[in-house]
């Protein structure tokens, strides 16, 4: 019998599938700009395998549980830089969630993504990544220790949108990581996809705990 954790995770993880199946086209087509054209394929795949694995496992109670098969799925099925990016993303943010699962380890977890992603990876905010979202969000999440009981879930949507602005403000940068960074800054007028898919996924999981 599923706990009312896994309910909830089940619940965040198809609006998650679903915002990167809707955004394959719109994603490609950024990637078409300054990469290879197939971010939105990468990220096609791991919403297939997501969606295959919530419909033919008991989901965890435990959401660190729950990062690290999301980890090994990305890893076997997205493909990509993104694939490896995320897995070691997902890796390291299941590790504050053992025991804890309130807003401050959701954001030690988010914390500990980036770090990884940012070790591993070896690109720093400005690079035109997925860094370029995860970042901003993270600066405002630092306003979790200082806010009134019940007052987190603003600062998670503030969060959100500065990793939306985040991701737009890519348009205006150079790549110095990734595909991206061999093509000429003069034909890229669109933003990051990588940034662009993480402002979504962030989006539709506070969206999706708040419904
Ligand atoms: P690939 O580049 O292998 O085709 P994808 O198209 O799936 O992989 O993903 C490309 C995205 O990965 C980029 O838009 C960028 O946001 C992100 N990315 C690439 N390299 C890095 C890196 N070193 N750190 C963080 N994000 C990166
Ligand atoms: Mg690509
Ligand atoms: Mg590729």
């Amino acid at each position: 019998k599923e706990g009312p954790l896994s309910a909830v995770t089940r619940r965040v993880l198809e609006a998650v599938c679903t915002t990167l199946l809707n955004q394959r086209e719109e994603l490609n087509t950024l990637d078409r700009a300054s990469g290879d054209g197939d971010c939105g394929n990468t990220h096609a795949l791991a919403a297939r395998a997501i969606q295959e694995w919530i419909h033919s496992h008991v989901i965890p109670g435990c959401p660190g549980k729950v990062l690290s098969a999301l980890a090994g799925l990305v890893q076997e099925h997205m493909g990509g830089s993104s694939g490896a990016l995320y897995s070691l993303f997902l890796t390291a943010a299941a590790t504050p969630l053992s025991g804890r699962s309130d807003s401050a380890a959701w954001a030690d977890a988010l914390h500990a993504g980036t770090e990884a992603m940012r070790r591993y990876g070896g690109a720093d905010p400005g690079d035109r990544t997925m860094l370029d979202a995860l970042c901003p969000a993270l600066d405002e999440l630092r306003k979790l220790s200082e806010v009134p009981p019940g007052g987190e879930m603003a600062i998670w949507q503030a969060a959100v949108q500065k990793a939306e602005s985040g991701a737009e403000s890519t348009r205006n940068l150079t790549a110095r990581a990734g595909r991206a960074s061999y093509v000429a800054a003069e034909r890229v007028t669109l933003p990051d996809p990588g940034a662009v898919a993480v402002a979504a996924i962030l989006r539709t999981v506070i969206a999706a705990l708040g419904s």
